[in-house]
């Protein structure tokens, strides 16, 4: 690992236009002082990866990029493709001139001073430091309760997670060139990461409130972003399928047995109420069944497509940008 080493940090931007300007004065500031303190080279940037935004933020990325090109560069994808994949198409992009790479979301609620200490672990031989949230002092109840409901239910249902760890992590060069051989569409970067290996450790901070803006991810895209996470790292609810059939059958194995009871002993006069019960169970949960199937099957569907993650509509760089260009055919999409 050289020092001070070549820094990338990667912030995707959906409808930032409230905290950008703040978010890129907090980080200009960082980077002067982790340059002055060199940790990092005077050739690290910032880049800003727009995921479709609809409002000014492209604007503001580019007037960034403009008058401070040696901090800042800008990504603009061709559409919103997602938070997961605007991480990934702003990491592939830098693969080859970067040294190391931070991720981090734009609303600073991430704590931006524990960049710092993601650095001396990294010089410390680390390849991937995973920035983990100490406490959820100020998320409310609601967000935290559902927010650690989610780490343990995926955690149960058998793919590994680390506990409270979102997207702020470093990455070294060489996870990023194992990241790009990662071909899956749908992205669970959380659950990739760990599967690459490498030396790791975490990073403890404390997660802030967001500077301004409005959360993009309300509790029906976290509830699809744990499905996705769960059925992406993990084949255990189709095991589950198996041992619920198992356990039915068993069931009516009883059932039988109990109802030719009744009918030797001349009680066969039941009532429909139970008959009507167990159709409906066995057919919702038969219908149940089918949707977690369902999941699966959908996503070899969108896998075997093999359609591009994110395209790249244009790169702002004043390093790099020419090589990127040359090479946006074969590796970007
Ligand atoms: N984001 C994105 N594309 C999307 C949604 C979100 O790039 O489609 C970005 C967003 O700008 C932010 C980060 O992903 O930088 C995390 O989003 P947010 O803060 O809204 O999520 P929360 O922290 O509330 O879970
Ligand atoms: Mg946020």
């Amino acid at each position: 690992m050289n020092k001070p080493e070549t820094l990338y940090m990667i912030i995707p931007c959906c409808n930032e236009e409230a905290v950008l300007r703040e978010t890129a004065r907090q980080l200009k500031n960082k980077y002067t002082s982790l340059i002055d303190r060199e940790l990092i080279s005077p050739e690290s940037r910032i880049v800003f990866v727009n995921d479709g935004s609809w409002d000014q933020t492209w604007q503001i990325i580019r007037e960034l990029h403009e008058k401070n090109p040696d901090f800042f560069s800008g990504l603009c994808l061709s559409r919103n493709c997602g938070h997961q994949n605007a991480v990934l198409a702003g990491l592939m992009t830098v693969k080859d001139i970067c040294g190391v790479t931070i991720t981090m979301d734009a609303d600073l609620q991430d704590d931006i001073n524990a960049i710092d200490e993601m650095l001396n672990r990294y010089y410390e031989g680390n390849e991937v430091v995973y920035g983990v949230r100490s406490t959820r002092k100020t998320d409310t109840f609601f967000k935290k309760f559902t927010a650690e409901a989610f780490y343990k239910f995926m955690k149960a249902m058998g793919a590994d997670v680390v506990y409270n760890h979102a997207d702020f992590r470093l990455m070294s060069r060489r996870v990023l060139q194992e990241l790009a051989e990662f071909k899956e569409v749908n992205l669970f970067l959380r659950g990739m990461v760990p599967l690459i290996g490498f030396k790791s450790c975490s990073v403890y901070y404390e997660r802030r409130e967001r500077f301004a803006g409005e959360s993009k991810y309300p509790l029906r895209k976290m509830l699809s972003f744990a499905v996705n996470g769960i059925t992406s790292f993990s084949t255990k609810p189709l095991k589950l399928i198996t041992t619920l059939g198992f356990i039915m059958s068993i069931l009516s194995i009883i059932a039988f047995i109990w109802s030719f009871a009744v009918k030797i002993t001349g009680l066969s006069v039941l009532g429909w109420s139970s008959t009507i019960c167990s159709i409906w169970l066995i057919g919702g949960l038969q219908l149940f069944c089918l949707g977690i199937i369902g999941e699966y099957v959908g996503k070899i569907y969108a896998e075997v497509k093999r359609r591009p993650r994110f395209i790249v509509e244009e790169f702002l760089s004043d390093v790099g940008a020419e090589f990127i260009n040359g090479e946006k055919d074969s590796d970007h999409a």
